[in-house]
């Protein structure tokens, strides 16, 4: 069954051995997560090596993306690793504390305290814990914890409503797109942007470490909300990080805001990623719950390009069932979702020849009702334009290039082919893209396809044809 949603899973420990990831591979993962919140670049480093190998055995394009750790603030360790702590009991931040107890802890941004006033609201661990800030004295930050509730070793903080001031990149994650450049992942994607000049220092950062992957903001501020347009018109695709967003914003404002940052996105031809809590209880159970199953389903019917899981492939007991579950879940919802291409075309102006050419092909292949598209694409793009509308006919990016192979994996509705062909004789390229589409399984001959190209071959410049074709009609070789 052809699924057109991408599945984004997070590696760790419980999908780092050889045999998982061939058997993640095999359950249609299109795009891995390296957490730079955890392990070295080293971890990093034997991952991709593993996961390449599997996807390279499996004849498989799956990208991979850096998510750097960002601003996350983060309270310090305690005696005992953690404390229960008592509603109503009084709690102190203090950057100073070394070793924390069930009265205080330490801080890893002591700036902290510059950034709250009393009756502003700290979340911590994901919001499972809540504490109202009473006072502040010195550099210490006086809270009362409101229910009774435990925390740990470096659990993360965040202010409800927003508002703190530290940046997005820190010294941490300059250092972490130099290891991302090195280890010539796809993606990047950077945590808790403000605005659009945070995606232009990651691009200046990431092009400076020689690296052209695309950029990933996570929405996950209320100040990303309210620059929603300046951050997507400079990154390449979004995440709707929603653990961090939920505490920011409040958790009732999250399933609103996931509707509009992906309709917003797709509209500025961006790529969205929907993350975090997807199949949660997969984490320790075999079978999603009810609510989890709507959840994916309705991120699908959003039209999201791809459902991302965390701690479920991370850290989960059965990572390959969830994302078997997921493109289960995916594909249904897919028979269901609605093809928008025409009311889409009357409020839209194409004036670039490339996207213009990609949206005909859209249209023809809808009603013509052809099996594939197949879209000879050295940068991209065309794909990524054609994947911005549903017409529910499969898209075929057919590169030359092995980066834009792995670029388009997280593209709805997209498959990346490779063709290994370089000269400069059309019909060649033709001949050499239906084989390539034939061998993957998408046509036979015989089928209507609707392809697009840039002519002349081998020269630079975008696509400008655009072309019909029985598969196998114009063959003279054998
Ligand atoms: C999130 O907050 O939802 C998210 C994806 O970010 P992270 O898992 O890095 O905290």
């Amino acid at each position: 069954m052809h699924r057109f949603t991408k599945i984004v899973i997070t590696l760790g420990p419980a999908s780092s051995e050889p045999a998982v990831l061939a058997r993640l591979v095999a359950a249609g993962v299109d795009v891995v997560r390296l957490n730079f919140s955890h392990g070295t670049a080293d971890d990093h480093r034997k991952r991709v090596e593993m996961l390449r190998h599997a996807a390279q055995t499996a004849g498989r394009a799956v990208g991979i993306m850096a998510d750097l750790q960002g601003p996350k603030i983060r309270v310090g360790k305690f005696k005992g690793d953690k404390v229960e702590l008592k509603a109503h009991q009084a709690f102190v931040l203090d950057a100073e504390c070394k070793l924390g107890d069930a009265e205080h802890v330490g801080l890893d941004y002591p700036e902290l305290v510059d950034d709250v006033s009393p009756g502003d609201v700290l979340l911590f661990n994901d919001g499972r814990l809540v504490m109202d800030i009473e006072r502040i004295e010195g550099r210490k930050i006086y809270c009362r914890v409101r229910h009774d509730g435990e925390l740990s070793n470096n659990k993360g903080i965040n202010k409800q409503g927003g508002g703190l001031t530290a940046p997005a990149l820190t010294p941490k994650d300059m250092e972490d797109i130099k290891t991302a450049a090195s280890l010539n992942v796809d993606f990047v994607a950077v945590s808790f942007p403000k605005s659009g000049s945070d995606m232009h220092l990651a691009r200046d950062l990431l092009h400076a470490a020689g690296s052209s992957a695309l950029l990933i903001a996570k929405i996950e501020r209320v100040e990303a909300i309210a620059n929603l347009e300046d951050i997507l018109h400079a990154t390449d695709g979004v995440m709707v990080a929603r653990g961090d967003l939920a505490v920011e914003v409040g958790d009732a404002a999250v399933p609103a805001l996931q509707k509009r940052i992906i309709r917003v996105s797709r509209e500025m031809n961006k790529f969205v990623i929907t993350a975090t809590q997807m199949m949660e209880s997969m984490i320790s159970s075999p079978v999603p719950t009810r609510a989890e199953v709507s959840d994916v389903a309705n991120a699908v019917l959003d039209g999201t390009d791809a459902v991302m899981l965390s701690a479920e492939t991370a850290a989960g007991q059965y990572p390959v069932e969830t994302v078997e579950a997921m493109a289960r879940i995916c594909i249904e919802a897919e028979k269901s979702s609605e093809v928008s291409l025409e009311r889409h075309f009357l409020d839209r102006v194409f004036t670039r020849i490339d996207q213009s050419i990609a949206m005909a092909a859209l249209f023809t292949a809808y009603h013509l009702k052809v099996k594939a598209i197949a879209a000879l694409t050295e940068s991209g793009s065309t794909a990524l334009w054609m994947s911005r509308l549903n017409c529910d006919v499969p898209i075929y990016a057919l590169t030359t290039s092995v980066r834009t192979r792995y670029k388009v994996s997280v593209f709805k509705g997209v498959t990346p082919l490779l063709i290994r062909y370089t000269g400069h004789d059309r019909d060649e390229l033709l001949f050499a893209a239906e084989e390539e589409l034939i061998r993957a399984g998408a046509v036979e001959l015989g089928d209507l396809i609707v392809l697009t190209i840039g002519e002349p071959i081998g020269t630079s410049g975008g696509t400008n044809s655009l072309k019909i074709v029985r598969v196998g009609e114009h063959r003279t070789a054998g």
